[in-house]
């Protein structure tokens, strides 16, 4: 089938389906476009094939004086972006850490987009809210969370570390009689942000963001975990309101802080305790890995997304905050036309944004889909491939596990920098599995980051072949 670039019939009114008021023809041609990419996912190359600018020139550069029909575009729009489309979805992409989509949280978004609320206000969206109220409610209970925490559905995770910051900085500085909400910032006490020297770069925007400016590190151990006896010094170095972020999942050992030791001294020290748990959270729903997240619910806040490891379609992350009303006084609006309910209970008050998609529904889906023991099992499975990638790797000649593989992170080098950079550039034009180059301990290091639900043994062994194939490769 040919499909042209920009439309030209002129014998069809592009505006006719605002007479018929029909969405049958689009939904059948986006159903079989779904269809043939999510069909041949598992076969393709994994990195994409083409570039922006490729993509561009094929779709066309000039917006038209005429319209197109609705099927006419799709058609078109499918068959252009398809080489510069990444399999994210893919059982062997392990870039950065990034989730594919269960099918239930696909047809559920879906579904969203259709119903098309804004899950802003409990009285307008009620349906929305319900099924948005149960997951978090549900999530809590399932990661042994405070059951009276605020729970808010963000684009990711970084701006759930964004909303419980927030929620943290004004509520340290209320604490010392400073209100930001009527006062603003300037002249406030200066809150001191302290985070591990490991911590994610996302938790460093969202404090640039609340204009807390650049953390005050401390040192961290060799799988990348705050060091609790030097966190204990810097706090005792000054004074103050302080947040200290801590870290579920380190994204290049997968090592989660010391908890329970790190919360008790911050809070010792009148601090807000922050974690980031952007995958790392989940760990907490697995009996068999719960211990790695030991003493996590003594904090202030968390931040998760579902993105990663639920594997639910982009976007959606999560903001926990165990003081309702500090998250609602930092990020809730009051305003006559709004028809709100009791003060904190609006999803608004819980995130940035007023108007939104229901991008919760597609997490409540995946849970009560796999239930707790499927949730359990998804978090152990995608360890247990860590764990077998691990093994597998480790027995190739030259190739060094650097981490101890705990949880869903596996980060390889050989023995020089130069040689891994080119196997990861092997491996990414060889195309069956896509893994990153990062910066490690001084070491260029590939990064292995599970996090696709179908990622079994098979797709291991896959995965542990490609490598070996890229390695021969080098040294041929
Ligand atoms: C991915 C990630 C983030 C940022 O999450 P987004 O969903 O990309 O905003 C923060 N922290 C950690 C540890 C992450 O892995």
């Amino acid at each position: 089938m040919d499909y042209p670039t920009q439309a030209t019939s002129t014998d069809r009114d592009p505006t006719r389906h605002i007479a018929d008021g029909s969405y049958d023809e689009v939904i059948a041609a986006t159903t079989q476009h779904a269809q043939a990419w999510l069909s041949n996912l598992r076969e393709r190359p994994v990195p994409p094939q083409a570039s922006v600018d490729e993509i561009k020139d094929r779709l066309g550069r000039e917006l038209p004086d005429r319209g197109a029909s609705d099927v006419e575009v799709l058609n078109s729009l499918a068959e252009h972006i398809d080489s510069g489309l990444i399999a994210i979805g893919s059982p062997r992409f392990y870039g950065w850490v990034m989730g594919g989509s269960h099918p239930v949280a696909l047809g559920a978004d879906w579904l969203v987009s259709a119903w098309d609320q804004n899950a802003g206000l409990r009285v307008v969206t009620p349906g929305a809210v319900a099924v948005e109220e149960l997951a978090g409610e549900w999530l809590l209970n399932l990661l042994g969370l405070p059951q009276e925490s605020s729970v808010g559905f963000t684009t990711g995770a970084t701006m759930a570390q964004f909303s419980c910051m927030a929620a943290a900085r004004n509520e340290v500085l209320r604490r010392v009689g400073w209100d930001v909400e009527a006062q603003g910032l300037s002249g406030a006490p200066a809150v001191r942000y302290i985070a591990g020297a490991e911590r994610h770069a996302t938790v460093d925007l969202a404090a640039r963001y609340l204009g807390l400016g650049a953390p005050t590190t401390v040192p961290a151990d060799e799988q990348g975990r705050i060091r609790v006896s030097e966190l204990a010094e810097v706090l005792a170095a000054g004074s103050g309101p302080a947040i200290v972020a801590l870290q579920a999942g380190n994204i290049h050992s997968g090592a989660f802080d010391d908890f329970a030791a790190a919360i008790r001294v911050a809070h010792a020290a009148g601090a807000w305790v922050h974690i980031d748990g952007a995958f790392g959270l989940w760990a907490a729903a697995s009996p068999r890995l719960r211990a790695l997240t030991a003493g996590f619910e003594e904090a202030d806040s968390w931040s998760t997304d579902a993105h990663k490891t639920l594997n639910v379609p982009y976007d959606c992350g999560i903001a926990i905050v165990r003081d309702a009303v500090a998250m609602s006084r930092a990020l809730g609006l009051h305003a006559s036309y709004l028809q709100a309910t009791d003060v904190g209970l609006d999803p608004h008050e819980k995130v940035p944004e007023l108007s939104r998609r229901a991008r919760g529904v597609p997490t409540w889906a995946v849970l009560r889909t796999l239930g707790r023991a499927g949730v359990a099992d998804l978090i152990d499975r995608l360890a247990a491939a860590a764990a077998g990638i691990a093994d597998g790797v480790a027995r190739l000649p030259g190739v060094e596990v650097l981490n101890d593989v705990v949880y869903t992170q596996v980060c390889i080098a050989l023995d020089d920098n130069a040689a891994t950079a080119a196997l990861s550039e092997r491996l990414w034009h060889d195309g069956e599995v896509l893994a990153m180059t990062s910066t490690w301990r001084n070491r260029t290091v590939v990064r292995f980051s599970v996090s696709n639900w179908r990622t079994d043994a098979a797709e291991v062994r896959r995965t542990v072949d490609a490598v070996a194939r890229a390695l021969a490769a080098g040294s041929a």
